[in-house]
């Protein structure tokens, strides 16, 4: 029994996990945490949590936080531990070095989708104002990039259209290429709740997901699809409505751009689209295809949730398009119970994008090259700003391949784990003659960093956190940072040191600043998200208290755009050498590369990542549960422990990224969203064979 003993203080904060955003008082005793109590008034989770947000904490105190700033002349040096302004002025005096030698565009740097969006603000602030360039980039680059381009491609604006609440309205689920019971348990759940009620459930998946089949819960249809042919199906489910004429005509000519419309039509309805000649190649019977796409039209109220089984592939903005394209020629957009909602990954990873971590748009979504919105924050920050957009991540480590990319400031991420093909990646690292990382953790990264900069966890500063819904929620301060700074006070010091003069004392200086640039921020402010508890963007003069459910009286483009949606095959196809299709994921326990779970008690129920593999597969093989396998692709190779499972379909396997041991990211290969760069995780071709371990 271990004795926690009472709180003596405590504060209402947001999750630091995942995207639902999930609201906590955390209590308090001193500087140690006694427990995190889920928020009955939390907007988002009305008083639910799962096992990360409730129970995975421990990191924030665990022994292996970085609390002194270190820097080494070579990445093959020991670190050696320097005083804040040591380090800092060492960082600013490399990045100052590069530029002169290189040239303004040889330094860049990516934000974090953990921080907070003021933290994230600041960061792009630095490289467009302090280095000069446009070299920001974010984690949504490997995650929902797609979605952004896709959703403001049709609709014309990069986010969800629906609250979470919404689907209490919802009579069909349609979920694409997400498993939200293990990814974000607390949507999970509340959909269940929904489909417990009577909803019907379509999903589509290469994996029976637990949502498939569950207790009082049975998918009216699963569409087991082969890896990479997403667009083929939702193209072809379009098909089926467009055929049997399950079109809404009234929704489409009212609210849509009619003569694209019918161009899209006509391209639907073209044979080589119709379910059984899709077939062929996505695996999925044409009946259950066409099942599926009646339901979806005439179900009454029909909402999409889908996540990076969408996004991270070779195709992920055109599937997005075809999401879109099937919400508008069914209608279902504009009310509760309806929409089209990609399940973002991390807790701030809306908050990321939308705060101008994209090396083409200022906050806001506004294009670099836009002489009105650049002269408005020339204004503001008082310099020059690049009308050329910048480097995306994987072009960062192409450039510093190739020897024109030497300096790079990293928040928050461990893109050393979390970005495919590591090979590249470590290629691009280790040709930087200046890495500052700056991190909770001496995480895979920093094995390449030159300057390490202490991280503060979500516990230890104030700031907001942007969910999937738009929702715009306070984080706040319960305990000191433990190495003295917050993120956004360390980045403040690192822009001074580069000749900014800023002066921020407080995150919510921030925020004002980012209401004063930014128009669908227009009327957020701190004392607003303390009266109110949350808000939904946008929130200006239009929509004072926000928006919950977006395009109700028309799209923020104006008409709707239907793409035309081809299916083009990924070059990474099965063949003699590699004839299985990996593809991979979440669990409920883990959070994406581990940094915090595995420092945490959740560690336990997940200690290392395993490949799923069905039962023939495997017998053809012979491998038994538990073996050791070694997993090969074209680009790498690792070893992990075989999990034989009919979870998966016959020649597709599954497997984790959790565990930096377990190196999936070493078999993932560079192709990429044709669109955004997006990587493309989920389909990587490879081979399994028996091995006698790593
Ligand atoms: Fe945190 Fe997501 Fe779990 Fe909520 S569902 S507690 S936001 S990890």
């Amino acid at each position: 029994v271990v004795e926690i003993g009472q709180p003596e203080h405590s504060a209402v904060t947001t999750c630091a996990y995942c995207g639902v955003g999930c609201t906590f008082k955390a209590e308090m005793r001193g500087e140690e945490i006694v427990r995190m109590v889920p928020w009955k008034d939390g907007k988002a989770n009305h008083g639910h949590s799962c096992i990360k947000g409730r129970f995975a904490y421990g990191y924030a105190l665990h022994r292996d936080r970085v609390t002194s700033p270190m820097i080494r002349e070579k990445i093959t040096d020991p670190w050696r531990e320097v005083s804040w302004e040591e380090a800092i002025s060492h960082a600013a005096s490399e990045f100052k070095r590069i530029q002169a030698k290189y040239g303004r565009l040889a330094v860049g740097g990516i934000t974090s989708s953990r921080c907070t969006s003021e933290e994230t603000f600041l960061v792009q602030k630095l490289i467009r104002s302090g280095f000069g360039n446009n070299n920001v980039d974010t984690c949504a680059r490997v995650c929902h990039s797609p979605t952004g381009y896709g959703l403001s491609q049709a609709f014309g604006t990069s986010a969800g259209t629906q609250d979470f609440d919404s689907v209490a309205e919802a009579d069909v689920v349609l979920i694409i290429g997400c498993n939200p019971t293990d990814a974000h348990p607390v949507v999970g759940a509340q959909i269940k709740r929904r489909l417990r009620e009577g909803a019907k459930l379509i999903v589509v998946d290469p994996r029976r997901t637990e949502l498939v089949r569950s207790p009082h819960i049975e998918a009216a249809f699963h569409l087991p699809l082969r890896p990479g042919t997403n667009v083929a199906i939702v193209t072809a489910l379009a098909h089926v409505i467009v055929k049997e004429g399950l079109v809404n005509v009234a929704f489409v000519r009212e609210r849509c751009d009619f003569d694209e419309y019918l161009e899209w039509a006509a391209f639907v309805a073209e044979e080589r689209n119709s379910p059984e000649q899709i077939e062929k190649f996505t695996g999925v019977p044409a009946h259950l295809v066409r099942g599926a796409a009646r339901l979806y039209a005439t179900g009454g109220n029909a909402t999409i949730y889908y996540g990076l089984g969408v996004t991270e592939h070779s195709q992920g903005s055109t599937t997005v398009m075809a999401i879109a394209n099937l919400a508008m020629a069914t209608g279902n957009l504009g009310r509760r119970g309806v929409g089209v909602n990609p399940l973002r990954g991390q807790n701030n990873v809306q908050g990321s994008c939308d705060m101008g971590s994209f090396p083409h748009e200022f906050p806001g979504y506004r294009h670099v090259s836009d002489d009105n919105v650049r002269e408005l924050f020339e204004e503001a920050w008082g310099v020059p700003l690049d009308g050329e957009p910048g480097l995306r991540i994987p072009n960062m480590f192409d450039a510093a391949v190739d020897g024109v990319f030497k300096g790079m400031y990293v928040q928050g991420e461990d893109i050393l784990q979390s970005d495919p093909d590591i090979k590249h990646v470590s290629a691009g690292l280790g040709a930087l003659e200046c890495l500052v990382v700056q991190d909770l953790f001496l995480n895979e990264t920093a094995n390449y960093a030159h300057v390490l900069l202490p991280g503060a966890s979500f516990l230890e500063k104030d700031g907001v956190f942007i969910n999937a819904e738009r929702r715009i929620q306070r984080v706040r301060r319960v305990m000191s940072p433990k190495a003295g700074y917050a993120d956004w006070e360390v980045t403040q010091l690192l822009a001074n040191a580069l000749g900014c003069n800023w002066t921020y004392t407080h995150p919510s200086q921030i925020m004002d600043e980012i209401a004063r640039l930014t128009p669908t921020f227009k009327g957020v402010s701190y004392e607003k998200l303390e009266r109110d508890g949350s808000v939904q963007w946008p929130c200006n003069d239009a929509t004072p208290e926000g928006m919950p459910i977006m395009h109700i009286d028309g799209f923020a483009r104006g008409k709707g755009k239907f793409v035309i949606t081809e299916y083009v095959p990924t070059e990474e196809r099965a063949g003699p050498r590699f004839p299985l299709l990996l593809t991979t994921g979440r669990i409920l326990s883990q959070y994406n590369v581990g940094a915090q779970t595995r420092r945490t008690e959740n560690s336990q129920w997940h200690p290392e990542d395993v490949l799923e593999i069905h039962p023939h597969d495997a017998e053809v093989r012979g491998v038994r549960e538990g073996d050791w396998v070694r997993v090969q692709s074209r680009a790498g190779e690792t070893t992990l422990h075989a999990k034989i499972t009919d979870r998966v379909a016959p020649s597709v396997v599954y497997t984790t990224f959790h565990h930096p041991l377990c190196q999936t990211n070493v078999v993932t290969t560079d192709n990429s969203d044709w669109a955004t760069n997006c990587p493309e995780y989920k389909v990587t071709a490879v081979q399994v064979s028996p091995s006698n371990g790593p």
